[in-house]
């Protein structure tokens, strides 16, 4: 075998051959460099870089062109090649396509795979160390990936959009609460299927134009957040669907309660603090109730103890949360409440009407005030809770990808792009993972 062919498969190149290898001092800090040229197949030649088309030749273009591709061993290694231009008759003067690196892109398509699959299962740190690229080129890579996908499934007549029965819509704030994405779940198989950028009716009709009427008359189930702009779109679009509440949005809103109730208890402890004399010896003991600096103390930094799922808690914030029970009685009520909501989603569906109902009367009666307020804003969703339940839509699975895109947007922070974030956020909890460039299996 020549070394040459060897070398083809070394740096993963298809229907192409390496003419020849040589080294040289990089200009850009990374030492000696290889410098693997290579030339396309004639079959693969004059083709349009934007349809693949073949076409008649137009000019030699920008004349040899370099893609960074994997490093060979300790080496940055580039691939250099022709660039000409064709003339489509679709597209115009365009570059011809190459078949180791798509259209405009400065990286081959094996380097872009180990990005994209590094980018899923590793950190940011690791992914920019190991391929020595800013992780603003990471998220313009798995932005290009993720096209390539789309690209290659419509090819074969296809969309992620196809076979959707059961949905999820839902809005998600990053970049601070300063911008949102629209993204929709599919409940059969836990998988992001679609998301945009914006949070208006606009948005969501997007999303229904590209399902188009055959495939939107199919959907049978659809949760959503109560958002009255994706509300609205849902009854317009899918009018005959069932309609579900997000066991997410509701047990978020719970817990936006118990967080108001710990302010308005803190914030009375200090206004009683203010007025209090200095405490008598043994007036707590006497009195079955603690001085108001005390309270003030103790409720610092209770946030999380609240918060979290009981089985979750560590052992500092199970004592948190026992000194709550026993010294802060209304407080302790709205934790009860934001918990007991929690449990009725994992209810029977025969018993989740009377307990919801239940709930509903204890919160009304809780002389919490963010508890009446929720109490009303659940009632409201009644029907879309009862929903969630009777049909089995509050798995855990949907919570996760919920909990996981929502992870990815701190992630993804660092991408100015709500493009990058998208596509991370597909290759990640998407149907196509990544896979690394030359393995079948990402066990392989
Ligand atoms: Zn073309």
């Amino acid at each position: 075998m020549r070394a040459t062919s060897i070398f083809r498969g070394v740096v993963g190149v298809e229907q192409a051959t390496v003419e020849s290898v040589s080294f040289e001092e990089s200009e850009s800090g990374h030492g000696l460099v290889a410098v693997v040229a290579v030339r396309a197949w004639k079959r693969q030649r004059s083709r349009c870089g934007l349809c693949g088309r073949r076409c008649p030749g137009y000019d030699t273009g920008d004349g040899r062109r370099r893609w960074r591709t994997l490093d060979l061993g300790l080496m940055v290694t580039f691939l250099e090649a022709d660039a000409p231009r064709v003339r489509c008759p679709t597209h115009g003067v365009v570059v011809a396509s190459v078949p180791w690196a798509d259209h405009g892109a400065g990286h081959t398509v094996v380097f872009d795979q180990q990005v994209a699959w590094l980018a899923v299962n590793s950190s940011k740190s690791a992914v920019t160390q190991l391929m020595r690229i800013a992780w603003r080129t990471v998220g313009a890579i798995v932005a290009r990936v993720v096209a390539a996908n789309d690209q290659a499934r419509a090819a074969a007549g296809r969309d992620r959009l196809d076979g959707l029965r059961r949905i999820g819509i839902d809005e998600i704030s990053y970049r601070r609460g300063q911008k949102y994405v629209v993204v929709v779940v599919d409940h059969d198989t836990a998988t992001l299927v679609w998301a945009a950028d914006g949070r208006s009716k606009d948005t969501v009709q997007a999303f229904f134009d590209q399902l188009g009427p055959q495939r939107t008359a199919q959907i049978s189930h659809i949760s959503a957040d109560a958002a009255d702009y994706i509300a609205k779109v849902v009854i317009e679009r899918c009018p005959d669907a069932v309609r579900c509440a997000d066991p997410f949005h509701i047990v978020a809103w719970a817990n936006e309660a118990v967080t108001r109730t710990r302010i308005d208890t803190w914030n009375q402890a200090r206004a009683l603090m203010r007025t209090e004399a200095k405490p008598v010896p043994g007036y707590a003991r006497r009195h079955q109730h603690l001085p108001a600096r005390d309270r003030v103390a103790a409720l610092k930094g209770s946030r999380y103890a609240l918060w979290k799922n009981p089985e979750n808690l560590t052992e500092r914030q199970q004592a948190k949360l026992a000194w709550i029970t026993a010294n802060e009685p209304g407080l302790w009520r709205g934790y009860q409440l934001k918990e007991q909501l929690r449990q009725i989603f994992t209810l029977p569906a025969k018993e989740a009407p009377a307990a919801l109902d239940a709930w509903l009367s204890w919160a009304r009666r809780s002389r919490l005030p963010a508890f009446v307020e929720l109490g009303r804003k659940v009632g409201r969703q009644r029907e879309p809770i009862l929903a969630a339940i009777t049909h089995n839509m509050s798995n855990a699975l949907v919570e996760s990808v919920n909990t996981k895109i929502r992870l990815l947007t701190r992630v993804a922070f660092g991408f100015h792009s709500a493009k990058a974030l998208i596509a991370i956020a597909m290759l990640s909890l998407g149907i196509d993972r990544p896979t690394l460039p030359g393995r079948k299996s990402t066990h392989g």
